[in-house]
């Protein structure tokens, strides 16, 4: 694929700091010949300093295709030797106290079964919120049936014939973890309350965290179709789907989705920097206000909110009028200084802070 940075105010190239500072940014996997280089190129339109501040601030530029979900990107690291001591060795009392705590009590009672049966779905979420605080996250699981480990592997994504070793570890993690909440004898498990805690799965070959799988695997692909792009500046997170990326694209023409994405970065970020911090919703809002009343909001989804007047604002600053552009041909940096000054003067003030 040939790289184009004709839509660009500015852009560095690929051997560059500003390229550099980019990919690192950059999640994804399999994608065609040239669409990292050509993403690398639109994000170095950004100034120098911006592109520190996404990256002081963790910002990931994800790109997914239609299979893909956030969990086939790098974004999910896989688990090192020495996290999953550390699942064990602070899971396990963890876990432990839990369960004295809630089944304790009723050891001995006389419909004991019936009376842990009703709290085992209490224990889970107690399990699952420890989990969660610790960032450890291993899973609790309810089954009363002994549990064939191999069997049990293979759910959580192990193959013992392929990767005997990476079961292996995961066998003797379990086997600890759950000491005292059963019993391993000739690879099969006998759970004496009816619950046992999964410390770690594999997914696609990765090791993962089971507790944390699901958050990254809601993020889909196929999600992202219709949007073109996405952001969540909770999550310091910008998806992009992989059709937006050559430029031009089928679907958004020469315009760079990835500008509007990281515009709302900018944005949130701006709520935060100690010059701007104070003021800069306010201001935001008030030139909202004045773009509705005065008409000079220069394309519909700037329309929609604040927010989107200032993802699209910082994405017409970074770029050019492009000739039989199908695709939002009216958001470029000067038909933005033409028709609203003022916010064009506010987005120059906020992409040139030093
Ligand atoms: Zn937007």
């Amino acid at each position: 694929m040939e790289i184009s940075s004709r839509t660009l105010v500015q852009s560095r190239p690929l051997n560059s700091p500003e390229a550099a500072l980019a990919r690192e940014m950059i999640e994804a996997s399999r994608l065609p010949d040239g669409y990292e280089a050509q993403l690398q190129t639109d994000m170095t339109a950004f100034p120098k300093r911006w592109l520190e501040r996404f990256k002081e601030n963790d910002v990931s530029v994800a790109v997914l295709k239609d299979d893909q979900t956030l969990a086939d990107t790098p974004i999910l690291h896989a688990l090192e030797e020495a996290q999953i001591a550390e699942i064990v060795s602070r899971g396990k009392p963890l876990v432990e106290k839990a369960v004295e705590e809630i089944f304790g009590p009723l050891r001995g009672h006389p419909d004991e079964d019936y009376q842990k049966y009703q709290a085992t779905g209490i224990l889970q979420e107690k399990i699952h919120e420890l989990s969660n605080q610790t960032n450890l996250g291993f899973t609790a699981e309810v089954g009363r049936e002994a549990l064939d480990l191999g069997y049990l592997g293979g759910r959580m994504g192990f193959d013992p014939t392929y990767d005997p070793e990476s079961f292996e570890r995961w066998k003797t993690a379990f086997t600890d973890i759950n000491e005292k909440l059963g019993q391993v004898r000739d690879g099969v498990f006998q759970p004496r309350d009816g619950i046992y805690i999964v410390p770690y799965l594999m997914y696609r070959g990765k090791t993962a965290r089971a507790l944390s799988l699901p958050s990254y695997q809601q993020f889909k692909g196929l999600d992202f179709q219709n949007n073109l792009g996405a952001n969540f500046p909770e999550n310091r997170l910008v998806i992009l789907h992989e059709s937006v990326v050559p430029n031009p694209s089928s679907r958004a023409g020469k315009h760079r989705v990835a500008l509007h994405e990281l515009g709302h970065m900018v944005d949130w970020i701006c709520k935060e920097l100690p010059e701007t911090k104070d003021t800069h919703e306010q201001k935001v809002n008030q030139l909202y206000r004045q773009g509705m009343q005065s008409n000079s909001l220069i394309t519909d989804r700037a329309r929609d909110s604040a927010g989107e007047m200032m993802a699209e604002a910082v994405e017409a600053y970074l770029t050019v009028e492009e000739s039989d552009n199908f695709y939002k041909p009216e958001n470029h940096r000067e038909n933005l200084q033409k028709s609203f000054p003022e916010l064009y003067n506010y987005v120059d003030y906020l992409i040139n802070l030093a």
